[in-house]
């Protein structure tokens, strides 16, 4: 029986982490990526773990005969489609926005029109919780209305789900959108977890780097926000749990007997503060975090965090690792990247 799934991005910080997942519950995952923020090596990682190399290909999926290759050389074999390939900083899509809007656009429309001329249905897409804004009522279900967004990044991500509906009620696709809160850690064998080049762009590599003593000081954006502490508030979740998260969806996606679009949201259902987030680390490491209080961070929302209850009930998510264990693996991956 076919048991392939594409996983575009499947070299990335969340993709590599769902491939391993897959791998353990007897799936074949078909890896493309265009390499252009993963690195080959990533397959010798999961080899090790997983005692098998996965398939890959280093694909533009830009260039849509560069997809239709792939699925014309494994056609009948793909069962679903996990859709991770995009590229994904705040910052630098505010100087480029022609090339964000551009490139996961593009890639999405190009992956659709695939699995429409190949007969591929069920899709998962890698979406966030970027796409709420600042909810007005935490925690924020999938209900909740969806916020112009701040960032092109983010509004990609708005846009690529409009695609993902309109599509599903025009073509036989099975669509589940994914809104991660904010993914963290790394897998328990500190073989892959999320790779830097350059400063780090999310907190928690940066609590990391700074207790290595590789950069001097944390600097927590706003120490004034409405918050019990003055810091702002987000949902952190153990990647390995977002990862097992994608096995729930795709088996949903294939057993939706019609077209469908689903959104589910994905996190931990649990709000911390930068501050907690900080002394959590101290705590369970042992380390110390030098910080200071410096201003707010342009586009940063207050508080957000997530109501799982439809995750739970419709797709069977839970998450199995708490916070003190997201904390532990991101600090004996930043202890083991230093050794290589
Ligand atoms: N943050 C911070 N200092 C940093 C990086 C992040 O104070 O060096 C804060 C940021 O303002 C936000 C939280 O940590 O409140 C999480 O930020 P991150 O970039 O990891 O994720 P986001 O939720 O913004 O996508």
């Amino acid at each position: 029986m076919a048991n392939k799934v594409l996983v575009t991005g499947g070299l990335g910080y969340i993709g590599s982490h769902t491939v391993v997942e897959l791998m353990n519950q007897g799936y074949e995952p078909l890896i493309i990526d265009n390499l252009s923020n993963s690195d080959i090596s990533i397959l010798e990682r999961i080899e090790k773990i997983t005692g098998k190399r996965p398939e890959f290909q280093q694909v533009e999926m830009r260039d849509k005969e560069q997809l239709q290759e792939v699925f014309w050389s494994n056609n009948n074999q793909i069962v679903g489609v996990i859709h991770f390939a995009a590229v994904l900083l705040v910052g630098e899509s505010v100087e480029q926005p022609l090339h964000y809007y551009y490139n996961n656009l593009t890639s999405t429309i190009n992956l659709l029109e695939c699995m429409n001329e190949f007969d591929v249905k069920p899709i998962v897409f890698s979406s966030s919780c970027t796409v709420y804004g600042n909810p007005d009522q935490l925690p924020v279900s999938e209900d909740a209305p969806i916020k112009p967004a701040i960032s092109p990044y983010g509004n990609t991500k708005k846009v690529c789900e409009d695609i993902l509906k309109d599509s599903s009620i025009a073509h036989p696709i099975k669509v589940v959108s994914l809104r991660y809160f904010n993914p963290i850690g790394a897998h328990e064998s500190s073989l892959i977890g999320e790779f830097q080049s350059g400063p780090p762009h999310h907190l928690v590599p940066f609590i990391t780097e700074t207790a290595t003593g590789k950069r001097e000081k944390l600097n927590i954006f706003g120490g004034d926000w409405n918050t019990s502490d003055g810091t702002c508030v987000r949902d952190y979740i153990h990647v390995s749990d977002v990862a097992e998260a994608h096995i729930n969806a795709m088996e949903y996606a294939i057993k939706q007997s019609d077209n469908s679009f689903k959104v589910f949201n994905i996190g931990s259902g649990d709000g911390y503060s930068v501050l907690e987030m900080v002394k959590s680390f101290e705590k369970t490491t042992g380390m110390k975090v030098p910080y200071e209080i410096v201003d707010r961070r342009p586009g940063d929302v207050e508080a957000v965090y997530a109501d799982t209850t439809k995750a739970t009930q419709e797709i069977g998510f839970k998450t199995k690792r708490n916070l003190d264990e997201m904390l532990k693996s991101a600090w004996d991956w930043e202890q083991a990247l230093a050794k290589e």
